[in-house]
C-alpha cells in the first residue's frame, strides 16, 4: 500500500539533521510522497534542499501566521523565487486567533497575498486555521482560489462548516493527534467529510499519536518526544478503524484525493 502525507515539517531543526535517516524509514514504511511545509523565510532553503535530495518530498513554501513578525521587506518576492525554483505548493499559510500573544494584525494581508499567488499559479495551498473559521470562510469566498484545491490541514473546525468549505474546493486533512480519546469532536467531524475530500497527515515533528499507536520513539535534543513521519500508516489505520472502513479502501481513495490536489507537482 502507498501512503501520502499531506502535511509535515521534515525540515524542522528539532530533527537535528537526521532527515536522511527519517526519509529512509518513511520509504520502508510505504510512504510514496510527503508535502514538506516551510513556515518562514529562514526554513525555505532547507525545504528546497530536501526536495532536491529526495523525490518523495513535495516542497511547499509559505509564511505561517506564527512567524509573520520575522518577515523581511522582500518576503513576497523571496517566496516567488522559491516557488520558481522547483515545482511546489504554497503553505503553510493561515489565520490564528488561538495562540496567546500572537497579534492578529497583518495576518489577513499576508494570508491573502499568498492565497493570491496560489490562485494565480494554480498551486495547492495548505492552510492552518485556529479559532478563525468564520473569517477564513469569508476570505476564501471573496477572493480568487487555486482551481486545483485547498488543504485545511489538521481540520478542527465545526462539522457544520464542512459543506461550505467543500464548495470552495477544500480538502480536509486528518492528523494522528485526533486519535487521542479526548479529541472526540475533532475526530467525529471527519464522518462528515465527503469521501473525495479526505487527506491524512502526520504534521511531524508535532501532533504525536496516542502512545499505543506510536510506532517510532524519537526524541529531540532536549529529550522531548517527537512525531516520526513514518507514523503515517498508523494514522491511516486509526482513522480506518474509526470510520469503520477497510484500510485498503481508505488508502486507495486517499491516494486518488492526494493526486487530485497535489498530482503533477514535481
Ligand atoms: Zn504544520
Amino acid at each position: 500500500m502507498k501512503f501520502y502525507d499531506a502535511h509535515n515539517h521534515l525540515q524542522d531543526d528539532r530533527f537535528c539533521g537526521r532527515q536522511a535517516e527519517l526519509l529512509a524509514e518513511c520509504e520502508k514504511a510505504g510512504i510514496a510522497r510527503m508535502v514538506v511545509n516551510g513556515a518562514c523565510e529562514s526554513d525555505w532553503p532547507q525545504v528546497l534542499a530536501l526536495a532536491r535530495q529526495d523525490k518523495i518530498v513535495l516542497p511547499s513554501f509559505g509564511y505561517h501566521p506564527w512567524y509573520l513578525n520575522e518577515r523581511t521587506p522582500d518576503w513576497l518576492q523571496n517566496l516567488k523565487s522559491f516557488l520558481d525554483e522547483v515545482p511546489s505548493a504554497v503553505g503553510e499559510i493561515g489565520l490564528d486567533r488561538w495562540k496567546q500573544d500572537l497579534p492578529y494584525e497583518h495576518q489577513e494581508e499576508v494570508f491573502l497575498a499568498q492565497l493570491w499567488l496560489a490562485a494565480e499559479r494554480n498551486l495547492p495551498a495548505s492552510i492552518h486555521c485556529l479559532q478563525a473559521w468564520g473569517r477564513l470562510h469569508e476570505l476564501l469566498k471573496d477572493h480568487p482560489r487555486p482551481a486545483r484545491g485547498l488543504v485545511l490541514h489538521s481540520f478542527g473546525g465545526p462539522a457544520e462548516m464542512i459543506p461550505a468549505f467543500t464548495k470552495l474546493g477544500a480538502y480536509f486533512s486528518f492528523p494522528g493527534y485526533f486519535l487521542h480519546e479526548r479529541k472526540l469532536r475533532q475526530r467525529g467531524a471527519f464522518k462528515h467529510v465527503p469521501p473525495d475530500r479526505l487527506l491524512l497527515e502526520t504534521d511531524a515533528p508535532d501532533q504525536l499519536l496516542p502512545e499505543d499507536r506510536n510506532r517510532f520513539s524519537l526524541n529531540g535534543a532536549d529529550g522531548k518526544p517527537l512525531n516520526h513521519p513514518a507514523n503515517l500508516p498508523a494514522v491511516y489505520q486509526g482513522l480506518a478503524e474509526f470510520l469503520g472502513e477497510k484500510a485498503e479502501s481508505l488508502t486507495a481513495r486517499v491516494e486518488e484525493n492526494f493526486m487530485q490536489v497535489f498530482g503533477g507537482i514535481g
